[in-house]
């Protein structure tokens, strides 16, 4: 067996192993194999980093930085992250089965966030206040939360760790970052970065194990003021409620199961290509896979006709082939998962036109994959249309009117994204306005920007990540008041 590449977490500005010296295998998900090892953390390694990081917050130089070289440490980050897009790329692929060209790409992508928020550092600004009493002088000062706990899934590591911690540090906080047990790899090298382009010792920390042994000692620890969450909505209800037991700041980024809607006068031939984004892109394991189509009656079977069309050419195999535009699942689990609503559909009746089992390929038989797989005929109230699936399964709905397409997209618990396909104008307006998610794309899909909020409605989660506001999610507001009078007066009553 070939040696196991070893990744370090980041303590204190130096590499760390777990406390225990335990290590714990990351898979490749396309050759089955363990290919890194990780430290095996536990409580001992959460207190560790967690205390780095309150060190670090409050003494020593991070706290001393004026917000001017803060933002310039972030500029300077992002340069760093951007001369090594192509390594970090390679580690995020062999580690979670994402296509290399998507990673690349991303990763050249993920320092606008550091040098937007890192222009943000210096224009926090508190207020001075009108106020409403004589010789009292106030104002506000905008100031940071202190160690917020990062924790994120295993789907897009980097890019949903840069969401959290572009704002975080700009803001003037510190962090610890708890990656997915699944997918760490990437973290540990990114995080490394961070000495590099000189930040102070203790500001960025990682601490990596297994969720259901460390998560709660994180989410709990009394030092961490904000928990920033990405994941499942069972973990996040967890996380949510051990940031109210212990009054924590919280957001949560969660799942999805969201409405890709196709009116009958759309332009098609980009409608299709949007569908097969929303859903095949990145194996269908994304938050924002747009994994209920549904299609204007009128034009439903030509536009499945066409789907499948489309759907059937697309490429399997080795992500880090240029070439490769569907890679593999990446844990076993949640292969078995996919495989097993992939039987739940079956039996609740939808059609199967496309896929529904592991490829029967040698080339593939090691890998974790799923072909695409598109069901028909699906009621809007099975499970298949309800639950998140988080893989290559699309379910097609058809509807009637305008009416039924917004009944159909808002039935559901969800409510992190939706997709809308029409010509008309007037049309793409009101679907905007009346479908309840954070996201609405119009003759697009799964797009993204460092400038554009990105949250969920109902259960996809709390708070914004991205856009100017996001800062406001790691700062909290202190009110200062002076009093400009010589004398205080009556000390009995409310001034
Ligand atoms: P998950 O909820 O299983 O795990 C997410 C993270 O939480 C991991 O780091 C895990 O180790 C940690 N964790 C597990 N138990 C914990 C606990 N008790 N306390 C604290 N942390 C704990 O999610 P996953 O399977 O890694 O990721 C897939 C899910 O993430 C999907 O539901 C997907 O929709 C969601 N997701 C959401 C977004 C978004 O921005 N809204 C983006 C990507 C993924």
């Amino acid at each position: 067996m070939a040696t196991l590449e070893r990744f370090h977490n980041i303590v204190d500005g130096g590499k760390a192993t777990a406390a225990s010296g335990r290590w714990f295998p990351s898979y490749n998900p396309f050759t089955g194999e363990a290919w890194a090892e990780i430290p095996h953390g536990d409580a001992t390694d959460v207190d560790r980093a967690v205390i780095a990081a309150d060190r670090a917050f409050t003494g020593g130089d991070w706290p001393k930085l004026t917000a001017s070289a803060r933002g310039k440490l972030l500029h300077r980050f992002a340069d760093l992250v951007l001369s090594e897009a192509e390594r970090l790329a390679r580690i995020e692929t062999r580690d979670n089965g994402k296509l290399f060209a998507e990673m690349s790409g991303q990763l050249r992508y993920i320092p606008e966030w550091f040098h937007y928020f890192g222009g943000l550092a210096d224009k926090i600004e508190g207020a001075v206040l009108p106020m409403d009493k004589p010789n009292m002088f106030a104002f506000t000062r905008r100031e940071p939360l202190g160690v917020v706990a990062a924790i994120t899934p295993w789907n897009s590591p980097l890019l949903l760790l840069a969401w959290k911690l572009a704002p975080a540090l700009a803001a003037g906080n510190t962090v610890v970052i708890k990656p997915s047990e699944f997918a760490s790899a990437s973290t540990l090298a990114f995080a490394e970065l961070f000495a590099k382009a000189g930040f102070p010792k203790g500001v960025v920390n990682t601490v990596t194990g297994y969720g259901s042994e460390i998560g709660q000692s994180l989410t709990e620890h009394p030092l961490i003021a904000k928990i920033a969450f990405t994941g499942g909505d069972a973990t996040g209800a967890q996380v949510g409620a051990a940031a109210t037991r212990h009054l924590k700041h919280v957001t949560l980024e969660l799942g999805g199961k969201s409405p890709n809607i196709v009116f009958a006068d759309a332009r098609l031939d980009n409608a299709v290509k949007g569908a097969v984004a929303g859903i095949f892109a990145a194996s269908g394991q994304t938050c924002i896979a747009g994994s209920r189509l549904l299609v204007e009656r009128s034009i439903h079977d030509d536009f499945v006709d066409r789907l499948l069309a489309l759907a059937r050419q697309a490429k399997l195999g080795d992500p880090a082939e240029a070439e490769t535009q569907v890679g593999p699942i990446t844990t076993e689990a949640q292969l078995k998962k996919v495989l097993s609503y992939i039987d739940i559909a079956k039996a609740e009746g939808a059609k199967l036109m496309l896929g529904g089992k592991r490829p029967e390929v040698p080339h593939l038989a090691q890998g974790w994959f799923v072909e695409p797989t598109i069901f028909a005929g699906v009621d809007n109230r099975m499970r298949i249309a309800r639950e998140e699936v988080f893989g290559p399964v699309l379910s097609i709905i058809p509807f009637s009117d305008e009416d039924e397409a917004v009944s159909i997209a808002n039935d559901n618990a969800y409510g992190l994204a939706a997709g809308v396909w029409t010509e008309n104008a007037r049309r793409a307006l009101r679907m905007a306005e009346r479908i309840r998610a954070g996201t609405v794309w119009i003759n697009t899909y799964r797009a993204v920007s460092y400038l554009a909020p990105f949250g969920g409605m109902k259960r996809s989660g709390l708070g914004r990540e991205s856009g100017m506001r996001a800062i406001d999610e790691y700062l909290q507001t202190k009110s200062v008041w002076m009093n400009l009078a010589e004398d205080f007066p009556n000390p009995f009553v409310l001034r």
